[in-house]
Order: C-alpha cells, then sequence, then structure tokens
C-alpha cells in the first residue's frame, strides 16, 4: 500500500490484522501484530508485540540477556511488573501505565524479565527504527514510572495517556526524541463519544484496540478488540465507540530508507548486518 502520499481529511481504516500467535525470548508467548508475514513493517515501525496472560509459563522465562542494533524499543505496560537491565548500566522495573524507551543506537545488551512469579502480565513491545544516520548513535535508556506518563483528563471524561507526541488538546507526552519522533497515546474513551487526534499528512498511523471496539473514520468502519488498524491518508484521526473504547494511537513519518533485518539487529544493508554479528560475537557493543 502507498502510504508515502499526503493527504487532508479524516483518516479511514485501510487494513486491519489480529497478528498472529508467536514465541520468543526464553518461551514468552504474545502476539505478534507488526513484523509478520502479513504486514512485514509500517515504516518507521518494524515490529509489535502485545502480550497478555495471567498463565506463569507463558511469560515466566522473560526474554534473558539479548542484543539490539540500529532501531530503539518502546516497553509499555498495562498489567504486572517486568525488570530491565542493560550493559551501559541501566536498571529499572516498568509497572503498568510506565514506559521504557531504549534506543539500541550501535549496540546494546539487554534481559527483560518478569518481576513477578504470577498474575496478570500485559503490554506492548514497539520497535522504532533509526533512520540511517542514528543506527550508531550512541544508546540511550529512559523510564518513565507511571506517574510520570502524563495523562490529560478531558472534561467529557476521556482520559489520554500521552507516551510521547503532544495531543490536540495540547499535553505533551514525557519521551524526548532525537531521531523518529512517534506519537504514542493511550486512549480511554468512554461510551458514546468520539475522538480526534491530528497527525503529520505523511504520517503511517495505526490504531490498536485493547478493550471494546471502535468505529474509525468517517464511514464508521468497525474495529475490533485487539485488532491493528493501520489508517489511509489524511491529517486527522477520528474514532467513536458506541459502548466505550481503550486504545493506541501510535504514528510517525516513515524514513523510507532501506531496511536490512537480522534477528535482533535492524541496518540498511546486508554488509551492516553481518557486521553487527561480527561486532556483537567479538564483544564491541
Ligand atoms: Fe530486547
Amino acid at each position: 500500500m502507498n502510504t508515502t502520499l499526503s493527504g487532508n481529511g479524516i483518516r479511514e481504516l485501510a487494513l486491519v490484522t489480529p497478528g498472529m500467535p508467536a514465541s520468543d525470548g526464553d518461551g514468552v508467548r504474545m502476539t505478534r501484530i507488526i513484523g509478520t508475514p502479513e504486514l512485514n513493517m509500517l515504516d518507521p515501525f518494524l515490529l509489535l508485540d502485545a502480550f497478555g496472560s495471567d498463565s506463569p509459563q507463558d511469560y515466566i522465562g522473560g526474554f534473558p540477556s539479548h542484543p539490539h542494533r540500529g532501531f530503539e524499543t518502546v516497553t509499555y505496560l498495562l498489567a504486572g511488573r517486568m525488570r530491565h537491565k542493560d550493559n551501559a548500566g541501566n536498571e529499572g522495573v516498568i509497572e503498568p501505565g510506565g514506559v521504557q524507551w531504549m534506543t539500541a543506537g550501535r549496540g546494546i545488551v539487554h534481559s527483560e524479565m518478569p518481576e513477578q512469579e504470577n498474575g496478570l502480565l500485559m503490554g506492548f513491545q514497539l520497535w522504532v527504527n533509526l533512520p540511517a544516520r542514528a543506527k550508531m548513535t550512541k544508546p540511550g535508556y529512559q523510564e518513565y514510572p507511571p506517574a510520570g506518563v502524563p495523562l490529560e483528563q478531558r472534561e467529557d471524561g476521556t482520559q489520554v495517556r500521552v507516551v510521547a507526541g503532544t495531543t490536540s488538546e495540547g499535553t505533551t507526552g514525557a519521551v524526548k526524541n532525537d531521531w523518529v519522533k512517534p506519537t504514542y497515546l493511550d486512549v480511554t474513551l468512554p461510551a458514546g463519544l468520539s475522538f480526534e487526534q491530528a497527525v503529520g499528512a505523511g504520517d503511517n498511523t495505526f490504531l490498536y484496540v485493547i478493550e471494546g471496539e471502535l468505529l474509525v473514520g468517517g464511514l464508521q468502519k468497525l474495529l475490533a478488540h485487539r485488532t491493528l488498524g493501520i489508517l489511509g491518508r489524511g491529517d486527522r484521526v477520528q474514532v467513536g465507540s458506541p459502548s466505550g473504547a481503550r486504545f493506541l494511537l501510535v504514528s510517525a513519518q516513515p524514513l523510507n530508507e532501506p531496511v536490512a533485518r537480522g534477528g535482533p539487529f535492524v541496518m540498511n544493508t546486508r554488509d551492516e548486518i553481518i557486521q553487527a554479528f561480527d561486532d556483537y560475537r567479538h564483544n564491541r557493543f
């Protein structure tokens, strides 16, 4: 699909996918939504995983020590606790409503382990690509507790947790980005209300419904619970929900650069991937 054209107006639903069951790390079961054969990427978003289970065997193995290079990982938790630790000396526990934004840059080795032995663990991990000029930048790490993620409380009862970017009412997220600057909102919409957000006309934009269902765009197409909707062209997102909904709205300008993937590394060329494996093997991360 051509997502580079600009346009004005309300964005309509262009593609819907529920993702597919996947397993990663040490046997963590999740739904992979972006980064599948059906939806390889949505430039600059390389991957979106949704994890959510109250069975410890689905998550207890966590994601033991592993490397990344060339992009950023964003973990946003809805339930449970996860401990992050990396070889740049960063360590922290994310709690529901908290976010961890890691810039792997030229290389980082980290682990992401559940800080719980039972109960519900639920959240998302999004991979945001870095432009060619920043792939070898210094690794970075930002972590915000739930109280550090601005909450916009609208008069009509709508709540917007602003992970990144700025809402149409002017609330700006906690995360500071030097490269790709996504908008990342977690919106709770009471029954019968509608919600609007301005987005860049050239952005790639998706919605993911966490709870309830959404009516998307002027045509009011239905986006169901636990599905991802990619939006078509326009400079405004407009959604409604007859029975109430909670959803993510994520949007960013595409990089339009070549993408070479090799497991945990995402570069621009095959040679750079080979170099990444070689650097990791020889402890140059
Ligand atoms: Fe990781």
